[in-house]
């Protein structure tokens, strides 16, 4: 029977539906209705009516994923409106999910605490849209993913109604979490794969590992959201643990001659625990020439940015030891100003890119934006890349958490034959990321872009226990299809 439409704010008309269609990515998938909630009474309306009409349901906050898992062909449930503090003891700090990242940052600064791994679109995204796709950036190479900083989660769920871990489960969850448990403990295959990837920073699929780290059931169920883009249940609040905000932060720049020279230093450099370890290559480091923010070298090409945020002056002197002979130069940044500057070019990256050489024939489409590979691993691997895009003759730029072996690549695609490229150069990237056990979604979470890899990243061992966990808390798969389970072709539903 078909429930009454819910109570709260709904929208179906065509400009409005058409608006939803997209988010950051270029997927399009139109959905038949846009509801706004208030309150967690209106989110459980919203899902008894979905599950009346089978229709399925995406959460959405600021639609920033570069990855097609903010929309779908249902009910779209915005969270942008519920963006309050809720509540601050300390460094802990209760949010509601559409709390926009600098938001958080700027209301907590006079109080001394920080939320520290640092996305790069924080002047828009929110703290749930973060811990839906476990998120990190540029501080968390010191810091952490978003997991780290997480330590409950409120959540509705078309199973087992409103869930609050910081007050325990319903009996039957916990049942549920701990019979996974058990059998995943004891499936040898699947914990080889979770032990030889446990230091790799990815976002693809669900957090496994809590069921290792976590004994008590609700730390798994919290962290388990961490990463699940919305397929396990629709948070309403989140705990957080802020930490401290350093009283000081030193920057170093270094110039190379190339990306593979630049990356050639960064494992050793990872080991002095910068708090931020990033590359840009020649598009990045003309944007720095042209700024005259610092003196660049004629000949460099590739610039690693390199910070220190406590026992600087250990970190100064074994990162400028470690660039020796490989960096053509380099500057140490005291002034909080010059780095601000250095920042402003690094944040404005991938805007900056689409606006200078974005045309109706060439596009950076997103499907080898967030590769990963172990930080041991990154000079061969960048080498591999490298020749891949001269073999390809496709322009191509590269930046990103280098220090977490964390890259966006970002090729210029032309429109003539882009279905083909797209296969074939993502075939190519996708084989090197896997030879290395990486990951193709280090941050930017699971999506339409990258489903279909979901089996071949992790293998049939590790994928049978997402679909448990997928099971237990959506048996219906009313939530988020497509973005997780799903062989759909990469270039289904995406425009050029
Ligand atoms: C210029 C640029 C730079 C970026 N840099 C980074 C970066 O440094 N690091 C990084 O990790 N990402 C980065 N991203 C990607 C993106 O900003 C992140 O994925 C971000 O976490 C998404 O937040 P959002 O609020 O936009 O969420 P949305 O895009 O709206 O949603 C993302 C996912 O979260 C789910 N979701 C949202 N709210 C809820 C809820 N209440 N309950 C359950 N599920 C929910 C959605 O269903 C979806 O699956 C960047 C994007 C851009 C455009």
């Amino acid at each position: 029977m078909h429930l009454p439409k819910p109570k709260c704010e709904i929208r179906e008309d065509g400009p409005t539906l058409e608006r939803y269609s997209t988010d950051m990515s270029r997927y399009h998938v139109k959905p038949m209705m846009i509801v706004t909630p208030r309150t967690e009474q209106d989110i459980l309306e919203i899902i008894e009516y979905a599950r009346s009409i089978g229709a399925p349901i995406t959460a959405r906050a600021a639609g920033s994923n570069l990855s097609g898992n903010a929309i779908g062909r249902g009910i779209i449930v915005l969270f942008n409106g519920m963006d309050r503090l809720l509540s601050e003891n300390d460094s802990r700090v209760w949010v509601e999910p559409g709390l926009v990242y600098d938001r958080l940052n700027e209301i907590m600064k006079d109080k001394g605490f920080f939320l520290p791994y640092h996305v790069s679109s924080s002047k828009y995204c929110s703290v749930g849209g973060n811990v839906a796709t476990r998120a990190s950036g540029l501080r968390s190479i010191k810091y952490g993913t978003v997991d780290t900083s997480v330590r409950n989660i409120r959540f509705a769920s078309p199973v087992f109604g409103m869930v609050d871990t910081s007050k325990g489960l319903p009996e039957a969850l916990a049942k549920g979490i701990i019979g996974i448990k058990e059998r995943l403990l004891s499936d040898k295959d699947a914990m080889e794969v979770l032990r030889s990837k446990e230091h790799l920073k990815t976002s693809m699929g669900y957090n496994l590992w809590s069921f290792n780290k976590y004994d008590d059931p609700a730390e798994i169920v919290a962290h388990l959201m961490v990463g699940s883009v919305g397929t396990l249940g629709l948070m309403t609040g989140i705990e957080l643990e802020l930490r401290p905000i350093p009283a000081k932060r030193v920057m170093l720049v270094a110039f190379f001659d190339s990306l593979p020279t630049a990356s050639r230093v960064v494992a050793s450099i990872s080991l002095l625990h910068p708090s931020l370890l990033e590359v840009m290559d020649a598009f990045g480091t003309d944007m720095l020439r042209s700024s005259s923010a610092v003196p660049v070298p004629d000949d460099a090409s590739a610039t690693l940015m390199i910070e220190f945020d406590s026992d600087w002056k250990e970190g100064e002197a074994g990162a400028l030891k470690v660039l020796g002979d490989h960096a053509l130069s380099s500057r140490v940044l005291q002034d909080p100003k010059e780095q601000e500057t250095i920042w402003g070019l690094r944040w404005k990256m991938l805007l900056e890119i689409k606006r200078r050489n974005e045309t109706a024939e060439k596009r950076y489409l997103s499907f080898v934006d967030d590769l990963g590979v172990p930080v041991e691993n990154i000079h061969p691997f960048v080498i591999e890349l490298e020749s891949i895009f001269i073999e390809e003759g496709v322009p191509v730029i590269i930046y990103g958490h280098i220090g977490e072996g964390n890259l966006h690549v970002r090729p210029l695609i032309g429109k003539e034959h882009w279905k083909e490229d797209l296969h074939r150069i993502g075939d190519r990237c996708f084989k090197a990321v896997f030879r290395y056990n990486g990951t193709v979604a280090a941050e930017h979470g699971a999506g339409r872009n990258r489903a279909a890899l979901m089996k071949e990243e992790w293998g049939e061992a590790v994928y049978g226990h997402f679909l448990a966990v997928k099971m237990l808390f959506d048996p219906e798969n009313i939530l988020n299809p497509d973005v997780i389970f799903s062989d759909a072709d990469i270039t289904e539903g995406l425009d050029f």
